[in-house]
């Protein structure tokens, strides 16, 4: 999997070169800076996991990684259904519990409020 694409200082995105079984995490993002402003970001996928992956889930982790390059954190809420956000870190609770792919209201709220 590759989402590539280009921002003004370069071409970053969310690709799958990572693999590492020993790793918990089924994605990361990276935020670079210099000069005192971030500079970009890379988002990558754990091959070990999005190999095996659904689809579905595989849209979840990504677009949760896209989440934190636009500079959403982590949502640990879980209860009830309806408030897991697709930046709840957890893929078993937002994807494997509740098939969330896709970004939610209190993600849009947490853009809207930054931006
Ligand atoms: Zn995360």
């Amino acid at each position: 999997m590759d989402l590539l694409y280009t921002t003004t200082s370069g071409v970053t995105g969310v690709s799958d070169n990572w693999n590492n079984c020993h790793d918990a995490r089924d994605g990361v993002t990276i935020w670079f800076a210099a000069g005192g402003y971030w500079t970009s970001q890379n988002s990558e996928m754990n091959r070990c996991y999005s190999s095996v992956a659904s689809t579905g889930q595989n849209q979840s982790v990504a677009a949760h990684e896209l989440g934190h390059m636009i500079a959403l954190d982590h949502n640990f809420t879980k209860s009830p259904c309806s408030a897991v956000a697709l930046m709840n870190p957890y893929t078993s609770q937002r994807y494997g519990s509740r098939g969330i792919n896709k970004p939610t209201t209190d993600d849009t709220n947490g853009v809207n409020s930054i931006y």
